[in-house]
């Protein structure tokens, strides 16, 4: 079968699959292939019941079961079927549980043979939560990013019907440079890593993979630069566009902040296109520098285009650009009424807006700028890469400033930008307190709660509680949903509580947060739907239910919404895992407030998936694999990208063009955009 075939011409996948699949960015065979599990779950050996550790994965070979029960109980307000079976295996005894799944009451076997995996519970009792029983230990399971409509057991059942046609892959890398930097062949890797039978194979097809994605991927956007070196740039007059511009600001500047404008008004006179990249800690103060030089730009008569992450900030922004351009700045977001968004558009494309601020729409398609000059994007490594791509496309001759406040190493800066100037902004803006962090165990989660609901009616504060996302069903009844926290608080505390989640229309939300920060909601809780960039100073506390599910940088993210004011604030981590891991992960935060050397201990210990996002790219074969890659991995297939190029070989060239062929669809969407 050709790579390129569609998922519904393989057997076992259907419409109503390929729909799910869609909704991931996944459309070809060679596309589902290369969507990487995000873990593994080692289920290879049956551990013994009495060795068990809370929050692991198991499996448990079963000795002795007893008759199966059901119970209806009330669960969140809806009855709930319940079924427990309690096992044995010589060592101990476990009870299997499965929630609205009374089918399971007739799947369970008679007899004591075979085994049972799911995930242990230890916090009443050794439980394991929505169990499966099988023959013989599964072995390593890959595990994958979710979307509604489908589920870990048929992405996997997926996986293995498209593996059956992997096989006559063709491998593209010339043999040569394959066997010179010791990789497995494409085929080889596209099975191990889903479905490999140790740990070992899953290493040499992760490197394999991403090794291909970072190459890949450097390809492009050096090609992509070549063109842009030989387009000039615009040279703005920024002649005394600092002073004025500070005058109108609410606070004085920062010596840094200061610095960076200069900055950006020097590469802004310029005739090269400016390319920068301003890191800094959260809440150091991005923000204004961006709004610097499209106030910069706009006194020239350019239009800016400000890119936000998420609907939430695109409002938020829009908000305070409001202060500066007053009619003159417009929202566009997917979310807009269509009556509302032809609008924007209109503006935009008569250049009577200056400012379109907005998510991805602002790039995707329809959008036309008469006199674009700068292009702000803002937490930009939350951006797909054919996001990236498209950016880097339109903004060709355009100034460029991305703000991030993830310290990016060098290496994976040059392979997911390219070449670009960084300033750093590393001092706070003074009137900022430290964040008292601490964790909080689960006996003391409750007072916690009582201490947040008197501190909102004593000292008019506000709060946020976040929770992990849900997206694994068999993790269900583990995690602490935002919907059943929301369910708890707002019947135990005495204070206006809302719920946010991503899967409220924008709307919806838009209008939550909205009163949120008018100060008519006091606590809200979320999900990391307010992860990046949320803004509101009278909130100073932040409580993040089962810390441990989420990354190092995350949480130090999540904790830069506080301490925004001149209150003081405090993070308060919950953890129900008792695993050491975990704790260590959290006592890291504790210790430490500088996002700098949280993010670059995440790196160590994690790779750069985390700091890059766990978005998928959206157009085949880039990136996916690139958030397994190590910084070794990384550099090597960096340069080799960049002597391929310069290669007169036949089997260089017939590379490069392979690969830049393969990006066609994208690369023609750009020369059209
Ligand atoms: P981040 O770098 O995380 O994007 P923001 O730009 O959102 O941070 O700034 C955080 C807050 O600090 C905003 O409310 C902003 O108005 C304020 N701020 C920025 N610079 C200064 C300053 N020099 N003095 C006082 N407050 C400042
Ligand atoms: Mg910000």
């Amino acid at each position: 079968m050709d790579a390129n075939a569609a998922l519904t011409e393989i057997k076992g996948i259907g419409p109503k699959r390929a729909e799910a699949l869609a909704r991931l960015g996944l459309f070809t065979l060679n596309d589902l292939l290369r969507f990487a599990p995000r873990e593994h779950y080692d289920l290879r050996e049956a551990v013994p019941v009495s060795s068990l550790e809370h929050g692991e994965m198991a499996v448990v070979r079963i000795t002795e079961i007893e008759p199966a029960k059901i119970s209806y109980p009330i669960i969140n307000g809806r009855r709930t079927a319940v079924v427990n079976v309690t096992l044995g295996d010589g060592t101990g005894r476990l009870r299997c549980t499965w929630f609205n799944q009374a089918y399971m009451l007739r799947s369970i076997p008679e007899f004591a043979q075979g085994y049972v995996y799911g995930r242990i519970d230890k916090s009443r009792g050794t439980v394991m939560v929505n169990a499966l029983f099988c023959d013989c230990p599964p072995g390593i399971l890959p595990v994958y990013h979710l979307t509604r409509g489908i589920g870990q057991g048929g992405i996997r059942a997926c996986m293995r019907a498209a593996i059956k046609h992997s096989e006559g892959f063709a491998d593209p890398l010339p043999e040569e440079l394959r066997m010179r930097h010791g990789l497995c062949q494409t085929g080889y890797a596209l099975c191990n890593i889903h479905f490999p039978s140790h740990p070992k194979e899953l290493a040499a097809a992760k490197r394999r993979l991403a090794f291909d994605d970072a190459l890949n991927f450097t390809l492009l956007l050096e090609s992509l630069r070549k063109r842009q070196l030989g387009s000039k740039g615009i040279s703005f007059d920024t002649e005394g566009a600092v002073d004025r511009f500070v005058s109108l600001l609410p606070f004085e500047p920062t010596a840094g902040q200061l610095a960076i404008m200069h900055e950006i008004a020097r590469d802004m006179a310029s005739k090269q296109p400016m390319n920068r990249l301003i890191q800094g800690d959260v809440g150091s103060g991005k923000t204004v520098l961006a709004v610097f030089a499209m106030y910069a730009a706009a006194e020239n008569g350019y239009q800016s285009a400000f890119m936000a992450p998420t609907e939430l900030l695109a409002m938020q922004h829009y908000e305070q650009l409001k202060r500066y351009f007053g009619e003159k700045v417009v929202r566009l977001t997917g979310s807009m009424k269509k009556a509302e968004q032809n609008e924007a558009l209109d503006k935009i494309a008569s250049g009577e807006a200056l400012v379109a601020v907005g998510t991805h729409a602002l790039i995707e398609g329809k959008v036309s700028f008469p006199r674009l000059g700068m292009v702000i994007t803002d937490e930009q490594h939350r951006f797909g890469v054919r996001q990236r791509a498209l950016l880097g496309g339109k903004s060709q001759s355009c100034d460029s400033v991305i703000m991030s406040a993830t310290p990016i190493p060098r290496t994976l800066s040059l392979i997911m930008y390219g070449d670009l100037d960084v300033s750093r902004l590393t001092e706070m803006p003074a009137d900022r307190r430290r964040i008292i962090t601490r964790y909080v165990p689960p006996s003391k989660r409750l007072d916690m709660y009582r201490y947040i609901e008197r501190e909102i009616k004593e000292r008019g504060i506000q709060a946020y509680v976040v929770c992990p996302m849900i997206e694994d069903n068999d993790d269900v009844a583990f995690a602490c949903s935002a919907e059943s926290v929301y369910a708890e608080l707002s019947s135990k505390l005495g204070v206006r509580t809302a719920l946010i989640h991503g899967r409220m229309k924008a709307a919806e939300r838009d209008r939550v947060m909205a009163l949120f920060r008018a100060g008519g909601i006091e606590l809200i809780v979320s999900t990391t739907v307010i992860e990046v960039g949320v803004d509101v100073p009278n909130a100073c506390i932040m409580v993040v239910e089962s810390a441990d599910r989420f990354g190092l940088a995350q949480l130090h993210q999540l904790r830069g919404r506080v301490g925004r004011g001149d209150k003081q604030s405090y993070c308060f981590l919950l953890s129900e895992s008792s695993s050491q891991s975990a704790a260590e992960r959290i006592k890291v935060l504790v210790g430490n407030d500088d996002g700098f050397k949280i993010a670059e201990q995440d790196l160590m210990a994690r790779g750069p998936g985390e700091l890059l996002g766990h978005r998928q790219s959206g157009i085949s074969g880039i990136a996916s694999a690139l958030l397994l890659a190590d910084m070794d991995t990384l550099t090597e297939a960096r340069s080799e990208a960049l002597s391929l190029l310069t290669s007169s070989t036949p089997e260089a060239k017939k590379y490069v063009s392979h690969v830049l062929e393969s990006y066609r669809r994208l690369l023609e969407e750009i020369a059209i955009n």
